[in-house]
Order: C-alpha cells, then sequence, then structure tokens
C-alpha cells in the first residue's frame, strides 16, 4: 500500500531520479514533475499530500509555484533551494511554504523534514476536530474551528504559520508565553537553532495587525523571555 503521495517538483534528473526512488523506498508514492506546467498538471489530477518544491525550474520560478499552489490548497510546501542566503530562505517561508532544504542536502534530511511537516499538518486536523472556542481580544476574534481571524471587522488573511502564531498566543493572552514554547508549539518539537524564523513571523503578525512593537495593542515583546499577548478583556497593555 503506498504511502502518502509527494509531488517532487525538479528539472535536474541527477536529482530528482534517485531521490523519487528514495522516497518510494521510505513508503511515499512519489510524483515527479520536471517543469513548472507539469507541477500544476499533476497537481490537479492527483492531488499530493506534500510538495518537495525546488527553486529553479525551466519554465518558472519556484517562489511564484509556491503562490499559486497557496491560492489553490494548503497543501504542505518544502522548498528546495540551492541559494543559501537568508533572504531567499525567509521569502520562501513568507509565500506560505511550511519548511525548506537548501542543497546540497542529505536525503535523510529531507524525508525527516518531509515526516516532521506531515506530522504537524495532522496534528493540527486532529486539533481542528476539537478546535475549541474563538478567542475574543479588545477587536480582534480567532476563531480556531473556521481558522478566520476578524480585527474589527474585517477579515485579516494569515498564512498556516501566522494563524498557529497568533492562535498560541491568543489562547494564553495576558501571560507571557517563552520564545522555546512558540517554536516547539508552532514549528518543531524538535527545532533547533535559531529563533529568527519566530522573530520575522510575530513581525508579519504585527503588519498584519496594524500592531506597533513600541505601543502594542495586541502582540508585546518580553525582552529575553518571549511574547504576552494582551488580556481578553483588554485590561492589558497602554
Ligand atoms: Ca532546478
Amino acid at each position: 500500500m503506498a504511502g502518502p503521495r509527494i509531488l517532487l517538483v525538479e528539472d535536474e534528473a541527477s536529482i530528482a531520479e534517485p531521490f523519487a526512488k528514495l522516497l518510494q523506498r521510505e513508503g511515499f508514492e512519489a510524483l515527479v514533475a520536471p517543469t513548472a506546467a507539469r507541477a500544476f498538471e499533476l497537481f490537479e489530477r492527483m492531488p499530493p499530500a506534500l510538495v518537495l518544491l525546488d527553486l529553479n525550474l525551466p519554465d518558472g520560478d519556484g517562489r511564484d509555484i509556491a503562490r499559486e499552489l497557496r491560492q489553490r490548497s494548503n497543501v504542505p510546501i518544502i522548498m528546495l533551494t540551492a541559494r543559501g542566503t537568508e533572504t531567499d530562505r525567509i521569502v520562501g517561508l513568507e509565500i506560505g511554504a511550511d519548511d525548506y532544504v537548501v542543497k546540497p542536502f542529505s536525503s535523510a534530511e529531507v524525508i525527516a523534514r518531509i515526516r516532521a511537516v506531515l506530522r504537524r499538518v495532522s496534528d493540527g486536523a486532529a486539533d481542528a476536530d476539537a478546535p475549541g472556542e474563538p478567542v475574543v481580544v479588545d477587536g480582534l476574534t480567532v476563531d480556531p474551528a473556521a481558522r478566520r481571524v476578524i480585527l474589527d471587522g474585517e477579515e485579516v488573511a494569515l498564512s498556516r504559520k501566522e494563524f498557529d502564531l497568533l492562535l498560541e498566543l491568543a489562547r494564553r493572552a495576558g501571560q507571557v508565553v517563552t520564545r522555546e514554547q512558540l517554536m516547539t508549539r508552532v514549528w518543531d518539537e524538535n527545532w533547533f537553532g535559531s529563533t529568527k524564523t519566530l522573530d520575522v513571523h510575530i513581525g508579519w503578525l504585527r503588519r498584519k495587525l496594524g500592531d506597533d512593537a513600541g505601543e502594542p495593542r495586541f502582540i508585546e515583546t518580553v525582552r529575553g523571555v518571549g511574547f504576552r499577548f494582551a488580556a481578553p478583556d483588554g485590561s492589558a497593555g497602554p
């Protein structure tokens, strides 16, 4: 029985072929698309559980493909990038990729990332069965069941990570949530290294909520520790 279907979008046969074989050995069903056009065709015809997406393709830029996929579905996306700069990684995450791997990568590393992302998505789906009540704070409603955010009567579009982060903070409104807790709950229980990703996502979240880090309405930085969300009755904060 084939396991989760993985769509590998990669034009270099020397990478795609051995990696597709490896995926199959690891129990996944592997589809390979060497072009963006083929990727969209396969995506519609045989919806994958996860997309592994190369940044450089003959007929398109992986980031544009990720944006397009994100508009069509919530399928988890892992970017494969040869460009190791911080900017490219952040751009990859900003457009809604769930994770990224820098080439040259080890097969074991990518398999581990795939399993981690699929596990987080399925944990999220399990949570959605018992999502809990909406959290309402000072004009902001975070609804875990619908995964919607309403601010002063207007819907706010958030990426999956931004939503998860906001929900973690809002559910503990009035309390300090440490950086480590957020990394564990929103990213990976086995996260390691820098928490820069967290700061980047907090920045995006503040921008989308129109929140000012200097005079926060919602998200207060607790220096050296983590973050505190305004208390539900609006009593916290300035
Ligand atoms: Ca390529």
